[in-house]
């Protein structure tokens, strides 16, 4: 319907309601209403099915009841944090007046309403809406001119970057960010590929008509934006970055109804300073998350030992995109060595941090103009601990600075943490005008120094004291009258001066003059004074004079925090990478880890090895973890470039490989690794594809999706990456499973040439050692002890014993007679030399189903025992000769 056929017969504030709505479609519309909010018509029906709210009647509209539901406009942001969670938007809409206003224009007018904000899962600041050690972060996709671009922003730390990439690469950055809520072209989105990717790993999805992506306009966004007028300061952006940022720009401003928030300089990534990693593989190696969705038990939480939230999300942003380039790597790693090496300084750093709150975001609150006292107390509390921290870190020796142990990063995070000159007089200011615990709304007031300020001193020492100040009045006047009078308050008269009629008498001239009459009782009269009508008003402002003070005081010092916003900024940051840095170091110390040797060489060369996550989950049950060596060579000089892994099940095959791969991404994100040494030529891209994955997009079968995720493995990878791919083919018939695993084997080793750990449990691929140049086998071994099949979890050079899974099918019960004869098959298979597999014997399906029908078929010889048992006729038998059969069949045995 359109909204003129809407309005008509609406009251006036209806009226209102639906312009508003109208012009705010996709968000649930809170429509302020005295202590209320109230949402209408369907709004008010799917909040109240979402919020368990009652739903009620508000009038009628074209002859039907308006159905209206509410919330206190005091509890709004629970609600709020709910509704978000559930996937929608909110849409607040306050009264920009006092009431009392709107009645000064007559009886009937409206109190002016507008959109103050629109509250969406990627533009979250307030606490109790994000997650405390989670980033939120916003991203928007544009594509100009066959150039895709990505731009991410966080407005609850404002972190803003870009960057370039294709829609092959789209997955890695996008999973990296994790955003909450994706800005997409309406025509973007018609990519179905692109629409399922987005769906994964983009959050909400928000479609934006085409006319938002244009770079120009988007240019002039974000000037507007920044508050500048050129960006060139920032550096140069393509069009497809403009368009991106632009979008991100107009969403910023349509959210937050016109407020600029406080953002970095857009950043510029390169798409290639990443190590790279997929959705899925992501995913398989449960970096930030299990598969299942949960923090326990991920790569992050078995190592994060940061105190602060901001610490956390640094050290989860590193995991998610380790770096590329060794230089940057070391300069990390020396920052967690020095921390490593001395103990009691990274206690003490450790211990001042635990008193460290989120600056970060109270710097976002303040700057979007609603943060509270309590996040003035957050700056002021951060500031006062750099102060300490600089002393702390900062050698009392100032040549020490100059020595080679002092690492850059540590001189870099100590540069911002040493505020400049206005940083500090924000420090001073703020101590002076603060007080040590502020509420956290201004609404009561409360949260500044009465004595900062002679103005606010005076009106709260009267609102405070205005008792005392009547009490010292009134006994001025007895003295100054000689009479016993007395200063009395009502509601009507305010204070006033109360005489008896007969006391009213004895009153000199002069103070007849100077009383003023308000009223004569039977037996009472009442005066005031200019002087007590002066006070009785200045009583009656005290309170909210000090409020309105307060307000402008605070109103004053968010500012001066606002424009200092970004060497505060600059100081969260180096807090944040010194908790990382110290915590890296605990961790290392705590799991005896060792720093990485990270070059340019094509070496992977792990000694003594541990996985990360298993080794924490062994050790709270008090079991070891055997650690395992793997040394590969891209360049097949110093070692193989591909190992196959063979074993029976649970011998710790997935482990391994899982295990390698995330020694990458823990070297290259520069943080120490669980092993006794370890050299890592630096990796481009990391592929894993281990076990059944999450269905990327539904409907394609399992063995599909292994076969998509294989075939981008084998045409992404490069001579630089690293793959691990465990039991591919498992999931089709043994022979086709079989014939792809052995080509895939094949085409990694000669084509792509990339370190790679291959575990299969195919036997048959254990041949290829010997045709491929650059291949190992190794096996993880077993033995079997006491009847029992043991796992060493040692990872031997060489192929498994086939035989384990016919011992675990004996262990497991199955019948002797069955076990017998699975023996024997096997041993078939295995002496009958004409038909090992060879290369030549390809193609392969021929070869295997020669293989298996010997099995099959050729029915081993009779044994003796077999033979004495057929030439018994039961029913010939006497009991005394079936005896002597039994003994004979023994004997036999
Ligand atoms: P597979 O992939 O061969 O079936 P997994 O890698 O899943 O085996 O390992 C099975 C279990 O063995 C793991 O859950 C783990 O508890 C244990 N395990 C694996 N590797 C080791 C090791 N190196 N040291 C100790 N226990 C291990």
């Amino acid at each position: 319907k359109d909204l003129k056929a809407q309005l008509d017969g609406a009251t006036p504030v209806m009226a209102q309601y639906l312009e508003v709505k109208a012009a705010n479609p996709g968000s649930l519309l809170f429509f302020r209403m005295g202590d209320f909010y109230e949402l209408f018509f369907e709004d008010a029906e799917q909040a109240a099915g979402a919020l368990s709210l009652a739903l009620t009647k508000r009038g009628k509209h074209q002859g039907e009841d308006i159905p209206m539901a509410g919330v206190p406009a005091h509890a709004a942001e629970a609600y709020i944090a709910k509704l978000i969670r559930m996937g929608f938007r909110v849409a607040i809409c306050d009264q920009l007046e006092d009431p009392s206003e709107a009645k000064k224009r007559g009886y009937k007018a409206v109190v002016k309403r507008g959109i103050t904000r629109i509250v969406t899962p990627g533009t979250l600041t307030e606490d109790s809406l994000l997650e405390e050690r989670g980033a939120n972060r916003l991203v928007a996709l544009s594509q100009r001119a066959g150039v895709m671009a990505l731009a991410s922003l966080e407005l609850s730390t404002g972190e803003v970057e870009c960057l370039e990439l294709t829609p092959e690469t789209l997955g890695t950055h996008l999973s990296a960010l994790r955003p909450s809520e994706s800005l997409v072209s309406d025509r973007l989105l018609q990519d179905e590929h692109l629409y399922a990717l987005l769906k994964y790993c983009g959050g909400a999805i928000q479609p934006q008509p085409a006319s938002l992506s244009d770079p120009s306009a988007g240019e002039a966004r974000l000037k507007r934006l920044y508050g500048v007028e050129t960006l060139d300061g920032f550096g140069a952006f393509s069009p497809s970055e403009l368009s991106a940022l632009g979008m991100l720009a107009a969403y910023i401003d349509l959210t937050q109804a016109g407020k600029a928030p406080v953002l970095k300089a857009p950043k510029k990534v390169a798409s290639l300073a990443y190590l790279a990693i997929d959705p899925s593989t992501r995913l398989s190696l449960e970096i930030e998350r299990t598969q299942k969705g949960s923090r326990e038990g991920s790569l992050m939480s078995a190592i994060d030992r940061t105190i602060t939230s901001g610490g956390s999300r640094l050290l989860a942003a590193r995991l998610s995109r380790p770096l590329n380039a060794p230089l940057e790597i070391n300069q990390r790693l020396d920052a967690v060595q020095w921390f490593l090496a001395q103990r009691p300084l990274r206690q003490e750093v450790r211990q001042r941090l635990r008193g460290m709150s989120d600056m970060a975001r109270a710097l976002s609150r303040l700057g979007l103009g609603r943060g509270g006292p309590r996040d003035l107390k957050v700056v002021r509390d951060c500031l006062d601990l750099a102060r300490d921290m600089v002393a702390l870190l900062q050698p009392t020796d100032p040549e020490s600075r100059l020595d080679p142990d002092w690492p850059a990063e540590i001189h870099a995070h100590v540069e911002a943490l040493t505020a400049g000159e206005t940083v500090l007089d924000l420090l001073f200011k703020l101590e002076k005008a603060l007080v040590d615990e502020p509420p956290l709304s201004t609404r009561d007031g409360g949260f500044i120094k009465p004595g900062y300020n002679s103005h606010l001193q005076d009106a709260i020492t009267l609102r405070n004291d205005s008792r005392q100040i009547i009490l010292r009045m009134e006994a001025d006047l007895q003295q100054e009258t000689g009479l016993p009078l007395k200063i009395k308050y009502n509601a009507v008269l305010g204070y006033f001066i109360e005489l008896t009629a007969k006391q009213a008498e004895a009153l000199s001239d002069a103070h007849r003059q100077r009383f003023i009459h308000r009223q004569t009782l039977a037996n009472q009269m009442r005066f005031s004074t200019p002087e007590l009508i002066d006070l009785d008003a200045r009583i009656a402002r005290a309170g909210s004079d000090a409020l309105n003070l307060e307000l402008a005081i605070f109103e004053d010092l968010r500012e001066e925090v606002r424009s200092n916003a970004h060497p505060l900024q600059d100081m969260f940051d180096a807090f944040c990478a010194l908790d990382v840095a110290a915590a890296a170091a605990e961790w290392a110390e705590d799991l005896e880890a060792t720093r990485p040797v990270v070059d340019d060489s094509l070496i992977f060369d792990a000694k003594g090895a541990r996985h990360p996550v298993v080794v924490a989950a062994l050790r709270a049950e008090g079991k070891p973890f055997t650690p395992n060596d793997c040394c590969l060579d891209a360049s097949g000089q110093t070692g193989p470039r591909l190992h196959l892994v063979t074993g029976p099940n649970m011998a710790g095959k997935s482990t391994f490989l899982r295990q390698n791969a995330l020694l990458v991404i823990m070297a290259q994100a520069g943080l120490f690794v669980p092993a006794t040494s370890f050299r890592l030529g630096v990796v481009d891209r990391l592929f894993s594809r281990v076990g059944a994955g999450d269905d990327l997009a539904q409907g394609r079968s399992t063995f599909m999706m292994e076969m998509v995720e294989t075939a981008a493995i084998l045409t992404q990878a490069t001579h630089r990456s690293f793959v691990i791919l465990d039991e591919i083919g498992r999931g089709t018939a043994t022979f086709d499973g079989l014939a792809i695993a052995w080509a895939c084997a094949e085409n990694l080793h000669e084509v792509v040439k990339a370190r790679a750990l291959f575990a299969t449990h195919y036997h048959e691929l254990a041949q290829l050692e010997s045709l491929l140049a650059h291949t190992h086998n190794i096996s993880m071994t077993a033995r079997e002890w006491n009847g029992e099949l043991i796992f060493l979890h040692e990872a031997r050079r060489g192929a498994a014993d086939r035989s384990y899974g016919v011992q675990v099918a004996r262990l497991a019960g199955m019948p002797p007679v069955v076990v017998a004869r699975a023996k024997d098959i096997l041993e078939r298979l295995e002496t009958d030399k004409a038909h090992q597999l060879k290369l030549d014997d390809l193609p392969l399906f021929a070869t295997v189903q020669a293989q298996v029908s010997v099995a099959t078929s050729q029915k081993p010889a009779e044994t003796e025992l077999e033979k004495a048992l057929k030439g018994i006729n039961p029913d010939d038998l006497s009991p005394r000769e079936a005896l002597e059969v039994i003994y004979r069949l023994r004997g036999l045995v």
